[in-house]
């Protein structure tokens, strides 16, 4: 989609540091992150939210969980722990509207979140 930052990503056309790819998703190093490991993972395909994607593709939201505990382990916080959000409208705090979950783990998560 023009001009939605993450589908630049996917293109290539921004650049960031891929942590896993596969056909239909991507996960790669958050510019700011909140933790030691913080990784979004998305569908290359653009779909705004979680709520959107599980509407028109739920296997597809299947991948995209599934990238997120692969993520982890190659991570090497599988077994220590981590957090998937996947932030969702604008009371969550949405700010890039291509559905990304965050992969946050490598140390103590305060809950609840802000
Ligand atoms: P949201 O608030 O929408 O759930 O999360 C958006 C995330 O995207 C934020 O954690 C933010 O740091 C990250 N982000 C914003 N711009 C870029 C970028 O250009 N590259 C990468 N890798 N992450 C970004
Ligand atoms: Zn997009």
């Amino acid at each position: 989609m023009a001009d939605c930052l993450f589908c630049s990503i996917v293109a290539g056309d921004i650049p960031a540091t891929t942590v896993l790819e596969t056909d239909r998703i991507l996960a790669f190093r958050d510019i700011d992150p909140q933790a030691p490991t913080h990784v979004l993972v998305i569908p290359k395909d653009h779909y705004p939210d979680a709520a959107a994607l599980a509407a028109a593709d739920a296997a597809l939201l299947g991948e995209v969980f599934t990238g997120a505990y692969r993520v982890a382990a190659v991570e090497g916080i599988g077994e220590t722990g981590y957090r998937v959000v996947f932030n969702t409208g604008a009371d969550a705090g949405q700010a890039v509207p291509h559905v990304h979950g965050h992969v946050l783990g490598g140390r103590s998560l305060d809950w609840p979140p802000g």
